[in-house]
């Protein structure tokens, strides 16, 4: 660190040299065990540490920020040394005539330490500070001044720090240890075969990862919803035509404690939830198919998303209530604000949604509707309301494209849906309909002969398109059931797209490389991979941005192009699709004491209107590490994840 050095040695001269007064001085400077947490993927040893070890090593991440902090009259002073000293740094960084030492840094460093300068300058920002209402800066220097102690802090906070720190420095470890690969010193075949052996080492790693998860489709997993099929139909003394009749299906769909309890094994705190869902009337609904897919005896082996899709949890539920109670809205997207006419939801320029039902085949716990979607008893259709919608689509020639959603559209009967699609079809300006259905995931047996005849008739190639577009969530859900619907489908000559929800329990590495490997080679394309909303209530559900940022980085950008063809994105309520590929999109303006980041958004139309920017609190990092742990996940994989802005 010979410029670290240097620049520290600046400082001293520069007056600023309280650190020398400091006796607690040598703790953060000098050599101590701390030490090896200088190397980067040691996130289980960190997460050992207690609070004041943490700051121990928070400090030593940055002697010069400690003592810039220390030195400071108060926070405003903080404030403009650690403005001129990023701003030093950030002129250094890139001057291939500087003789300060970044040059000896590998680009990629220095790449990332651009990104952090570029965040730590926005926490540091007066007007970011006013939009959170906190100032993580005051809290570094109370904190180096000890004024607060390291117990007032959280530990996710205390990382986020560490990991910047670092990354400022140039000492992100990301990097460390990997050497140049020796084939771009190479060239012509011999570089081909080693270029290889490199792709090969990767592949082998992806297919490392690939293994721990089950597809629907293993013969194990195939053979065991076989059994729990013939269990389920015992049960309800069922044949296997009905089994294979959607319409026994929906009557048989399971909504109270007791069924459930006496088919499929429930933890204790699987029965808390319901019991709270039961008592505060949010209504849960599985179909007969969709229950045959969990583990019955509960082992945890493979039906974690499974169960995580259609079980409320007693957070959900509390979560749910208190939203509900304290008058705030459920409606995350603000639909109210974006309904220009009942039944349309319009937020883009050429679509709209269209939304004939308010109830689904089963309940996903996590919908973004849930303040709308009732149980399938007492679900509702208007025609009078659809026409008028339809007309509404009728008169407006700027649309072209129609998502018909709801609820879901495929719960309706067979004359319903050719009527509506009837409708549509009569407008000349409409290119595209889609439907937005989870029928392939939790009910295939309603893709029926009936139903493709009516698609058939309105999907005409180079007239309109009529697509499916449903909700996998875990490649567990793909079974044979529903290869045999999605067959059905592409003999139609139709396209099926899937939005995924990226939750907790589909996030652990490679976890959604395996759900878009096992979706393209089962008919279906990968379209969009949805950020979990920020609804309170959905808390247990939801990822760090920066997560959702690495899968992309560090997993699906390895897959071949024709299968990653999602893309990750971040719906900002009334507004819709930021694109989280894109920092244009977005960037982290503080880190608040609880460990959470804030995001500011600046939605899909910023370059063509002033629309305002979007705030938004973020998930804890370290909370999603720890929780990954208590899962036996081994988090040092996970570490870069400090870097995703
Ligand atoms: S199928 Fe769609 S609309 Fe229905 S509950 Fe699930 S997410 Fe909500």
């Amino acid at each position: 660190m010979k410029n670290g050095n240097n620049r520290q040695d600046n400082h001293i001269k520069n007056g600023n040299n309280r650190q020398d007064s400091h006796g607690d001085h040598n703790r953060h400077n000098g050599h101590n065990s701390h030490n090896k947490y200088d190397k980067y993927g040691m996130m289980k040893e960190l997460m050992k540490c207690d609070n004041e070890s943490l700051v121990h090593i928070l400090w030593k991440s940055d002697t010069q920020i400690f003592n810039m902090l220390i030195s400071s009259s108060n926070s405003h002073d903080a404030r403009d040394k650690l403005f001129n000293h990023l701003n030093d740094i950030e002129r250094h960084i890139f001057n291939i005539y500087s003789d300060l030492h970044f040059k000896d840094k590998n680009i990629l460093e220095r790449n990332n330490a651009k990104e952090c300068i570029k965040v730590f300058k926005n926490i540091l920002r007066t007007e970011n500070e006013n939009i959170t209402s906190f100032s993580a800066l005051k809290m570094l220097y109370k904190l180096a001044k000890e004024k607060i102690s390291p117990e007032d802090l959280n530990r996710g906070f205390i990382s986020e720090f560490i990991s910047l720190f670092k990354g400022i420095n140039c000492n992100s470890g990301i990097y460390n240890e990997k050497e140049v690969p020796p084939f771009v010193k190479l060239a012509g075949l011999e570089a081909s075969l080693e270029r290889t052996r490199v792709l090969d080492n990767y592949s082998s790693n992806i297919e490392h990862h690939l293994r721990r998860y089950k597809t629907g489709l293993d013969p194990d997993l195939i053979e065991r919803r076989q059994c729990n099929k013939r269990f389920i139909q015992e049960f309800f003394s069922c044949s296997e035509n009905d089994w294979r009749n959607y319409k026994w299906q929906l009557k048989h769909v399971i909504d109270d404690i007791d069924t459930l309890s006496k088919i499929v094994g429930l933890s204790h705190s699987e029965m808390r939830g319901l019991e709270c869902a039961v008592k505060h009337d949010i209504p849960f609904q599985i179909t007969p198919y969709y229950l045959s897919l969990f583990d019955r005896k509960n082992t945890g082996d493979y039906d974690h998303a499974i169960r995580a899709q259609v079980l409320p949890s007693e957070n959900y539920c509390v979560g749910y209530m208190k939203s509900k109670d304290s008058g705030s809205s459920l409606d995350f997207m603000d639909e109210k604000s974006t309904s220009p006419i009942k039944g349309i939801t319009r937020r883009y320029p050429q679509i709209c949604i269209l939304k004939p039902f308010d109830a689904c085949g089963q309940i996903c716990v996590y919908c973004q509707r849930n303040w709308e979607i009732v149980n399938i008893k007492d679900a509702t259709f208007s025609k009078e309301a659809m026409e008028d919608a339809i007309n509404w689509i009728d008169t407006n020639h700027n649309i072209s494209e129609v998502l018909i959603t709801g609820g879901d559209p495929l719960i309706l009967g067979k004359d319903i849906i050719d009527w509506l699609l009837s409708k549509l079809s009569e407008i000349d300006h409409i290119d595209r309909i889609r439907i937005g259905t989870r029928v392939p995931v939790v009910l295939p047996q309603r893709i029926t002969y009936g139903l493709m005849d009516i698609f058939s008739e309105y999907h005409e190639l180079g007239t309109r398109e009529v697509c499916l577009v449903t909700h996998f969530e875990h490649p567990t859900e793909i079974t044979p059931s529903v290869l045999w619907a999605t067959n059905m489908i592409k003999a139609a000559k139709m396209n099926i797209y899937n939005q995924q929800v990226f939750t907790y329990y589909n996030s652990k590495k490679f976890e959604s490389a395996l759900l878009r490997k096992t979706l393209k080679k089962s008919g279906m394309d990968p379209y969009y991979q949805f950020n979990t909303k920020g609804k309170d209530e959905t808390i247990d559900y939801r990822v760090p941005i920066a997560r959702i940022e690495q899968e992309r980085k560090e997993e699906a950008r390895l897959l071949p192009g024709s299968i990653r063809t999602d893309e990750p994105v971040f719906n900002v309520p009334r507004l819709g699709k930021s694109a989280l590929n894109s920092w244009q999109d977005h960037e982290v303006i503080m880190i608040l004491n609880s460990g959470k980041r804030v995001y500011r958004f600046y939605p899909w139309e910023s370059k063509q209107a002033l629309v305002e920017p979007y705030n938004y609190t973020d998930v804890s990092i370290y909370d999603y590490l720890n929780r990954l742990k208590h899962d036996n996940e081994d988090v040092d994989e996970y570490s870069s994840i400090w870097y995703y802005f």
